[in-house]
């Protein structure tokens, strides 16, 4: 059998893992776009801070490709060819394929600004980038970071760290508008403020200037050394696309993650996830779900039958200092409960019996549990909620949560080798 995956990043990673738990004889070709091995995207911001080199950026070593007996290729794909089973490099070579795995992951969103060309706006999202940004990085002068989203405010703790004055222009009225309800937004921001970045909400840039001034909607002109643009990602899905497959805002896949042609899959962030609660399908770009798709993928390709149930929208921040995770539901309404302590606060939604979303700053103890309350739809009962939040505690979870869990142990978790 003859495996090929398009990108070799999370998606990737998992794959090799799922094919060779049933399948240690097929041959296994990986596709590296970006030619600079497994890495993990997340850790490019610690790069561009300095406080990590580049030999601790690696997902999977070499070693783990050799071990699987992987042969990676820097090239890109430029073409499939279902009916025949082959796919064509940017240097012309051809690959035969019996099973394909398109883990082409995203890039950003450019917005169409004048002066958006400038060699000193910059996107924070490859290896490269981080390098390119690097090089630009002057100590006090000022960097302007275009979104507020979790990459955005990756950039802004980094380019603080190497000593530059660091100022966020956010469309939305709110930082972390994705992730955060606008209380929580308001603790996050004052922590933010504390740390002497300025974040202006409510605005949007409209031009840069040849000298790299940052002009906003309400005529305010920033002049800046450096300007990030972190605005949102976009599926990679052009190869699908022109290969025919069904995509929609991302691959379309089935539960076992194949595509809308039977010998290509597709998983991590080029793809639709089931939202297991909302029923939706939606693009969750996260590293934990990427790697899970990519060794359910990996397993099916090898001749398994496992199904993917979806996910919930779960991510995890932790930026100067401040640790946020959130899960759940952001645009269903229910009774919500706040609570606060210091820097340490917790918002839960709650619909009847049901914890459709919780935000937890500085309380990573008990975000495991409410998670699992989340994803599997525990029920339990507002008032014990309404107990639980008075103090909030791996003590004071609800014994429902203790029930269900002993439940799940016994069933084991997504495992198909
Ligand atoms: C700065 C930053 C911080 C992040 N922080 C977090 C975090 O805290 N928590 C979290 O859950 N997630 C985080 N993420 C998101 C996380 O990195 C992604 O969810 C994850 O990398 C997705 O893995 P993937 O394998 O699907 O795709 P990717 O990591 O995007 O990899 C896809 C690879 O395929 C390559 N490729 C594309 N097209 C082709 C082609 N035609 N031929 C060959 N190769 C191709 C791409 O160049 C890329 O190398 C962060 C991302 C960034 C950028």
């Amino acid at each position: 059998m003859r495996y090929v995956i398009i990108g070799n990043c999370i998606a990737a990673a998992g794959a090799v893992e799922g094919i060779r738990s049933y399948d240690q004889k097929g041959e296994i070709t990986i596709i590296d776009g970006e030619r600079r091995g497994c890495y993990s995207r997340p850790l490019i911001s610690y790069l561009l801070a300095g406080s990590k080199g580049a030999a601790g950026l690696h997902y999977r070593s070499e070693a783990f490709f050799a071990r699987n007996q992987a042969r990676v290729i820097p090239a890109r794909a430029v073409r499939i060819d279902p009916p025949a089973g082959q796919l064509e490099l940017d240097d012309g070579m051809m690959i035969d394929y019996d099973r394909l795995l398109l883990a082409t992951g995203a890039s950003p969103l450019i917005p169409e600004l004048p002066g958006i060309e400038h060699p000193r706006v910059k996107t924070l999202y490859t290896w490269k980038d981080a390098e390119e940004i690097a090089a630009l990085v002057e100590t006090g002068a000022t960097a302007v970071i275009l979104g507020s989203g979790l990459i955005g405010l990756k950039a802004a703790e980094a380019l603080h760290q190497r000593g530059m004055k660091v100022v966020i222009v956010e469309k939305q009225e709110q930082i972390l508008p994705r992730l955060l309800s606008p209380w929580s937004a308001t603790i996050a921001l004052r922590h933010l403020q504390e740390q002497g970045i300025q974040v202006l909400t409510g605005h949007q840039a409209v031009s840069i200037s040849e000298s790299g001034e940052v002009e906003l909607d309400h005529g305010a002109k920033i002049p800046a050394q450096l300007v990030i643009v972190a605005v949102g990602n976009r599926p990679n899905q052009s190869l699908a696309r022109e290969a025919g497959l069904k995509t929609g805002k991302g691959i379309i896949v089935n539960q076992y993650l194949q595509t809308s042609d039977p010998d290509i899959w597709a998983a991590g962030d080029v793809i639709e996830t089931h939202n297991i609660l909302s029923g939706a399908a939606e693009v969750m770009a996260l590293l934990p779900l990427a790697h899970l798709e990519g060794y359910l993928a990996g397993c099916n390709m090898a001749g398994q039958a496992v199904r993917y149930p979806g996910a919930i929208f779960l991510n995890a921040v932790h930026f100067m200092g401040m640790h946020i995770i959130a899960a759940g539901e952001p645009n269903r309404s229910g009774t919500v409960l706040q609570w606060q302590q210091g820097s340490s606060s917790l918002e839960m939604t709650i619909d009847g019996d049901y914890l459709l979303r919780y935000i937890a700053i500085n309380l990573p103890g008990i975000t495991g549990p409410l998670t699992a309350i989340v994803e599997q739809q525990i029920r339990i009962e507002l008032k014990e909620w309404q107990e639980f939040i008075r103090e909030p505690s791996m003590a004071s979870l609800p014994a429902a949560y203790w029930a269900e869990m002993r439940r799940w142990e016994e069933h084991g978790g997504l495992r198909c080798g």
